[in-house]
């Protein structure tokens, strides 16, 4: 059996954050790395490029940080109920990102090529087969396969663990001239039934704005457009954008997430969205794709085989998502309901230290456990979160 100590010969399919970041690290600890990605030039995706705290040590943790010049901090975020209360937060003692995704994605292209990592551009994987204890792609033979190929992987089917799911959500997808005054704090304006918006303060001037909601919502009106008239006319919108918003393209994506039933099988792995993801809700997508790399990487390195690799992997993977993805399924009953919205608004605009370990546990400052424990159990001040 092929010992991790000796040097893999691993084939990646998809070159974003995911796929990219693995490309670099598993190249950085001596595996021979051959990378696809179906677009020749790098866009920018759909996606509010809001990196969580925990993201921001990720992407530390994987020697990215040179690549952050010029992307600005966010402190915290703005809750808003659907009674229009507004709940400040600060990430406790912590802080995320306005991370734009093509800046970015471009800087990790040029910073893989640079080390000679073969990538293949502008060719979409159509076919992957198994060949002895490997695989084989257009002819090239791997001993690990990764699926980094996002939302609608075709690793994940061709290895049967892509789950169906019955959530059929639509996300729109705005950047937004600010008029107000300017905060380094997203925000998240809860809407009921009718879905969630988050923004990100991209720029001085500009953010970066999403809607999301279900497809029974988004059906019953005439065309997106309209959509985003009326949402821009909710008071918390108005007062950052004025009467006259001035907006950009409406892009729109119709898969938002990804289910599986696990995260390997014989010699290949799934990482980032390819290897789950539920919602954009709590913008995390981008931590769990570099989270996974990492986690990844760790057991790659602490195992002596590849078996017993990737399956610490999907372990330790597993753990950390499972507690996030229950309370993500929480949320999304919440937010959906107005009356329990309006009352955990009430809960947290009544208490700033509550308000901002609740802000802590959705950037994954704490784990739920840990911030449900400080939330209740715990006295220690606000100040010394
Ligand atoms: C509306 C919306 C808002 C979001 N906002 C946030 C946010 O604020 N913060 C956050 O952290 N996350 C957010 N996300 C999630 C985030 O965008 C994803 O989690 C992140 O892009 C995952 O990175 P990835 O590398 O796994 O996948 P992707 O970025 O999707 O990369 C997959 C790559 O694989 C390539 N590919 C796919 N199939 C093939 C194939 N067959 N052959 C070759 N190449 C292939 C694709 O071209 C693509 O480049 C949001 C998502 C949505 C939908």
């Amino acid at each position: 059996m092929k010992t991790t100590k000796n040097h893999l010969n691993v084939l990646i399919i998809g070159g974003g954050l995911a796929g990219l970041s693995c490309a670099i690290k598993l190249s950085q600890m001596g595996h021979r790395v051959k990378l696809w990605e179906k677009d020749s030039t790098i866009k920018r995706k759909v996606c509010g490029e809001y990196l969580s705290p925990l993201g921001v040590e990720c992407a530390k943790a994987l020697g990215h940080e040179e690549l952050f010049s010029g992307f600005e901090p966010i402190y915290g975020m703005n809750l808003t109920a659907p009674n229009n209360c507004l709940i400040e937060t600060d990430f406790p003692k912590s802080y995320g990102l306005s991370l734009n995704r093509q800046e970015f994605e471009n800087r990790l292209m040029a910073k893989a090529l640079s080390m000679n990592i073969e990538i293949i551009r502008g060719e979409i994987i159509k076919e992957i087969n198994p060949e002895g204890n490997g695989w084989i792609i257009n002819g090239h033979h791997g001993d690990l396969l990764i699926g980094a190929d996002g939302r609608q992987s075709l690793v994940a089917k061709t290895l049967k663990l892509q789950k169906k799911s019955s959530q059929k959500k639509v996300a729109l997808h705005i950047y937004i001239k600010r008029q107000s005054d300017f905060q380094r704090r997203g925000e998240m304006i809860i809407l009921g039934r009718a879905g969630y918006i988050g923004i990100n303060p991209i720029s001085e001037n500009e953010d970066n704005l999403s809607w999301v909601g279900d497809q029974e919502v988004f059906k019953t009106w005439k065309n997106k457009d309209d959509l985003i008239k009326e949402m821009l006319k909710h008071p918390r919108l108005k007062k950052l954008y004025g009467s006259n918003p001035q907006y950009g393209e409406i892009t729109s994506v119709a898969k938002v997430s990804q289910h599986v039933s696990g995260m390997v099988t014989h010699n290949a792995a799934l990482i980032g969205d390819a290897a789950g993801f539920i919602d954009p809700l709590t913008g995390e997508g981008m931590t769990r794709a570099f989270e996974s790399t990492l986690l990844l990487s760790h057991a790659l390195e602490n195992h002596q085989n590849l078996a017993l690799s990737l399956k610490a992997y999907q372990r330790e993977k597993k753990k950390v998502t499972n507690d996030k993805n229950r309370l993500n399924t929480i949320f999304q009953f919440i937010i959906k309901n107005t009356a329990i919205s309006n009352f955990v608004g009430f809960f947290l605009a009544e208490n700033r230290r509550r308000a901002d370990i609740f802000i802590g546990i959705i950037g994954n400052v704490y784990t739920p456990l840990i911030g449900l424990k400080k939330m209740f159990l715990d006295t220690t001040p606000r100040s010394s979160l």
